[in-house]
Formats: structure tokens, sequence, C-alpha cells
């Protein structure tokens, strides 16, 4: 079975993984990912969301309006709250996924502390925009959410530094990996001290147990994406048996993980040394599964009831984000022919029961609603000749 996701690990990430560890790993790794993103400071963390609750604490921001997009990963929105600031949403626009900066700009007020501007699938947010935003509301700082885009540029700019800071998750749904882990890269040497000191008074150190339990899991990511046995982990995921994996959010509650208190392994940062050096090989790869997809289905996409996502350039593709009104038959379609086709995001934030008090009686958030129903992914961590199937698997349903 192919499956929607699949970390890129190989022999390296194991053998880097099984010496003994010490914190010099996790410097190590802070500089080369600043070097990669072109920044001069990174800080590790034990996840992407505990990246931003510092963040948001270093920079001050305590009872503001934080704005991020109603259609993003639940645990940003999380993040704020946990921060003590409030969250306002804002909808999408319908090109390219990401929020609309015109509809951001109308919830601007004089408590409005920060946004968070997410390059979704890795489309990065229009920089032009964002410039104009930028000087009509100087005292709204801008926070990068490079989950889903290391290094996506906007016409030869790097979103990640446009903005006081830029958030990275790390885990294996991601772009590169280190098991876990979150990232900030940031050009502000006041900034980078803060957070420094935020992670000594707030994070415990990491122990043995922990970077025991991380290389079991890296151990356990080789058979469980392993082609022949995915169909097994597929069965167990459908049927519930993986969801204290998997299952990343309750829709009734607003929590962190037990250990998002605890710092990252040392072991977790040589993983993600190993990645970071393989990081140019694994967007380029995914760029030319991209662009197989889009020359390949364009010319059928209507007959397949399918729109295909936008062809831009200087996106790093984390997910390649189809809309369909016909999501379900077409998962159940493809899956009974050995592909997966994963659901990204399949809940618009704002709608959730647990974020239904912090709207205003008049928010609504349509495009984000529409997405979330109809949002399904291609695999792009596969082999040509497995892109070449998931494609034929996908026009033979025009026969
Ligand atoms: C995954 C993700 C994060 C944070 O990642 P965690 O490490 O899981 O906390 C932040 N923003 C977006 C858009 C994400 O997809």
């Amino acid at each position: 079975m192919i499956p929607r996701l699949k970390p890129r690990f190989g022999l390296a990430e194991i053998l880097t993984a099984a010496h003994v560890g010490h914190d010099g790993d996790i410097k190590r790794f802070e500089n080369e990912f600043a070097h990669l993103a072109e920044q001069n400071r990174a800080v590790t963390f034990p996840y992407g969301r505990t990246a931003l609750v510092a963040l948001l604490d270093t920079m001050g921001l305590k009872g503001k309006d934080v704005i991020l997009p109603a259609y993003t990963c639940v645990v940003v929105a999380h993040a704020v709250i946990i921060s003590g600031n409030k969250p306002v949403f804002v909808d999408s626009q319908e090109h390219d996924f990401n929020m609309d900066i015109e509809a951001a700009s109308a919830k601007v007020n004089e408590n409005t502390g920060a946004i968070i501007m997410t390059s979704l699938f890795g489309y990065p947010v229009d920089l032009d925009a964002l410039d104009a935003f930028r000087e009509r509301f100087p005292h709204v700082k801008i926070i990068q959410d490079c989950a889903h885009s290391f290094l996506a540029d906007w016409r030869g700019r790097g979103v990640q530094k446009e903005g006081v800071a830029a958030i990275y998750g790390l885990n294996i749904s991601k772009l590169m990996s280190s098991i876990f882990g979150g990232m900030v890269t940031t050009d502000d040497e006041e900034l980078y001290d803060a957070l420094l000191k935020w992670r000594v008074r707030h994070l415990q150190p990491s122990s043995w147990s922990k970077s025991l339990s991380r290389m079991l899991y890296l151990l356990a990511t080789y058979p469980a994406f392993y082609g022949p046995l995915y169909g097994f982990v597929n069965y167990l995921e459908r049927n519930g048996f993986l969801d204290r994996f998997v299952r990343y959010y309750d829709e009734s509650l607003i929590e962190m993980p037990a250990d998002y208190l605890v710092c990252m392994t040392p072991l977790e940062a040589r993983v993600g040394i190993v990645q970071t050096r393989r990081y140019g090989d694994i967007i380029r790869h995914r760029r030319d599964i991209a662009a197989y997809y889009n020359a390949t289905l364009a010319p059928y996409a209507g007959k397949l009831g399918i729109l295909l996502p936008p062809n831009v350039e200087g996106a790093t593709y984390s997910h390649f984000a189809v809309q369909t009104a016909r999501k379900a038959e077409l998962m159940e379609k493809a899956l009974n022919h050995g592909v997966q086709l994963g659901e990204v995001i399949e809940y618009c934030v704002p709608a959730m029961s647990s974020y239904a008090g912090s709207l205003q009686p008049d928010e609504s958030f349509p495009v984000a609603e529409r997405f979330s129903h109809t949002v399904i992914n291609l695999p792009l961590s596969c082999s040509f000749a497995e892109s070449r199937h998931v494609a034929s698997v996908l026009l033979s349903e025009l026969n």
C-alpha cells in the first residue's frame, strides 16, 4: 500500500540515533537549522506548539488578540490559548488555501498583538500583501508558521524571514523530522536570548527514558511505513487501534501533550541534523512529483470532479491538496487499489466545540468550512513509480 505520508528516514538516522548523545547535539542541530533557514538563530523545542507558546510569551503578549487562520492545524489555536491570549480566526482565500490578509485587516484593533501567517500546504504567504499589512498596522507583530513550508519562497523572498520569528513542527508528518520536536528561527538577538531563558525556566531537561521512547518510536516507523506492512497499519488506524499514536486532538478539549514542557532529546537533535542535510533532496523530490500530478491530471480534472491545487513557484508541497465533493468515494476507491489518499485538516478550527466561546455572533468562515469537507491529499513522499500508480488509479475513474 502507498501511504498518505511517509517520513524520509534512512540508515543514517538509525545509525546516528544509536550513538550516545550529549547536549552539544542540540546546539549543533540549532546551528545547522539556522544556516538552512538563512536566519541567525534557531532554538529547539519539544513540539512546534511549545515553540509558539514560548514565542508569544517571550514577545510579552498576554491578554492580546492573536490573529490566525480558521483553516490550520488546531494545535496553533491551542498554543494561543495556553499562552494566555485570545485567538481571532480569519477565513481562507480561495486560490491558495492561505489566510485572506484583506479579511485579517478588518479584524485588527488596538488590542491585536500578533498575526500568525501560515504558508499552508507549503504555498508561500503573499509577501506583497503582507508588506502592505505591516505598513498599515505597525503595532501588530508578525509570526510565520512554517510548519508546512520550511523555506517556501514568495518571488525569491523566504517567508520564514518576514516577521519577528518563524516556527516549525518536526514530527514525522512534516517535511523533515526530528521524530518529534519544534523550532523557532529569528534574526533578533534579544528575542533569541529571551527564548533560551524561557526554555531554562519552563522546560524540564530530557530524561533517559524520553530518549529511549523516542528511539523505539523511530525504530517503529521503519516497519510501519514499509509498503507491504502498511496495509495492516492502515487497517489498525481505520479501526481505532492506533488512536493513542495518531489522534492529535479531541474536538472538545484544549490541551497539550503530557511532555510538551520536556526538552527535545539529543537523539532527536541528531536525527534532525541528518534530515537538515537531506532537506534539499526532500523538497526537490516533492516538487517533481507535484509537477507530475499537475501535468497528468490537469486535462481530466473537470471530468474527475476534482480541483487541483495551484501551481505556485516557491511552494514546498507539504501536501498535494486536491478539492473534491467526491472525497469519501475517491478515498475508498483508491484504498481498494492500494493507495491511501489522506484527509488533511478535516475541520475548521472555529467550528470546533472548544472554540465556540471565542467567536463573535456574526463570524463565519465559509471557505475554510468548505475546505474542511473537500480537501484530500495525494501522496508525495512516494517513489515516481508509485506516483504513476496513484495517477492511474484516479484516471481509471474515467473508464
Ligand atoms: C504541525 C503543525 C504545527 C505544530 O506542530 P507540533 O509539533 O505538532 O506542535 C504548527 N502549525 C501547523 C500548520 C502544523 O501543521
